[in-house]
């Protein structure tokens, strides 16, 4: 007899299911026997940019140290953002995505019997990293799609060790405010580290949403995470950083693995905080493609939900898997949302725009088929 080790793996594990990521171009082209490049992707939130060439050339420089370790303490980086940031140095953990920066918390700060609060909703990863070390996750009903701050307050016990929120949230793309923000930590007992996901930040600047880093001189309890993977266009090398107090940064810093950011990483990350010009350009063509996509979807009499992300969920007033499928035969990958608990969306990432034609174009006809 062998052992059941489904039944044997703990219980928070047993209740998770793989994340689900968007589907991979390639795998489509097998699928439909389609050419790849002509399958338009706008489902992971990816930089429709392409890599810049400053990365790139800061890549090949790094490529003659391949046979070295990466240098564990991310100096140079670290120091790019602790200027970048405010922040001192000893106030920054590098992780192989933000993911990772998510993962650390809780392995340091949740285990059996104690909780994690997040929002209806939120992204995928939270009950992933709670349930994994056998955490409860206490999901709060959302409001109007958004995080209802107060409701997850409310949820807080002697229990809870860490609150996640996502600003702005994916996949719903909503916000909440600075006043709002500054309310919730106001309240939140000191006994709760706040995570702030950050990853769309970049993609927010001039707008009411606040800055995570102008709270953290007030509240040492809070945690900024952000990462390279969206508005840098980094998503393949997995680079992500947790802004807090120099205590929290330490304590991530004995659950981290000792090379947890591989050196073309370092080296690309590097690059890519000194290239304004890059992330302006993409902060453009966001702004742009969330305009053409919203004009789209009035022409076919649709609803959305509001974003500040580089994406939007598309309300379709039906369920919107069948949708999904018909983009596909298109040639056109989006993201469903089902799994979210929002079976009649689909989160598109904005793309270049003729990409966002392409898919309004598709988007069209699947729905006339009926
Ligand atoms: C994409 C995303 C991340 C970033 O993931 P990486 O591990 O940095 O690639 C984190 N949080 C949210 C809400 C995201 O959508």
């Amino acid at each position: 007899m062998s052992g059941n080790f489904l039944a044997l793996a703990q219980p928070g594990v047993q209740q998770l299911s793989p994340y689900v990521p968007g589907k991979p171009v390639d795998e489509l082209a097998r699928e439909l026997n389609l050419d790849p490049s002509k399958i338009v992707k706008l489902a992971s939130n990816e930089n429709p940019l392409g890599p810049s060439p400053k990365v790139l050339s800061a890549i090949r420089d790094a490529l003659a140290e391949l046979t070295r370790y990466p240098d564990g303490n991310g100096f140079a980086l670290k120091s790019l953002l602790a200027e970048n940031c405010r922040v001192d140095l000893n106030q920054v953990t590098l992780g192989n995505g933000s993911n990772d920066i998510l993962e650390l918390v809780g392995r340091a700060y949740l285990a059996p019997g104690l909780n994690a609060v997040f929002s209806e909703h939120a992204f995928a990863v939270y009950p992933i990293v709670t349930q994994a070390v056998g955490a409860e996750a206490r999901v709060i009903p959302a409001k109007d799609w958004g995080h209802d701050l107060p409701g997850m307050l409310a949820a807080i016990d002697e229990q809870t060790r860490v609150v996640f929120i996502a600003n702005p949230n994916n996949p719903t793309g909503t916000w909440f405010s600075a006043e709002v923000l500054d309310n919730f930590l106001q309240d939140v007992p000191e006994h709760v580290l706040v995570v702030l996901d950050e990853a769309y930040i970049e993609y927010a600047e001039g707008s009411d949403l606040p800055d995570g880093l102008d709270f953290l001189a007030a509240y040492p309890n809070l945690l900024v995470s952000r990462t390279f993977s969206k508005a840098y266009g980094l998503a393949s090398l997995r680079v992500g950083y947790g802004l807090s107090t120099a205590v929290v940064a330490d304590v991530l810093n004995r659950v981290r693995q000792p090379f947890n950011v591989n050196s073309l990483a370092l080296a690309a990350a590097c690059a890519a905080v000194q290239d304004a010009e890059y992330l302006e350009e993409g902060r453009r063509l966001n702004e742009s493609g969330m305009l053409q996509l919203q004009e789209g979807f009035r022409g076919l009499g649709l609803g959305w939900i509001p974003s500040k992300g580089n994406f939007i969920c598309v309300d379709l007033g039906q369920e919107a898997a069948p949708v999904f499928q018909g983009l596909l035969r298109e040639g056109v990958i989006v993201r469903p949302v089902a799994n979210y608990g929002m079976p009649n969306h689909l989160r598109i990432t904005i793309g270049l725009p003729a990409e966002n034609s392409r898919f309004l174009e598709a988007l069209a006809k699947v729905l006339a088929r009926g």
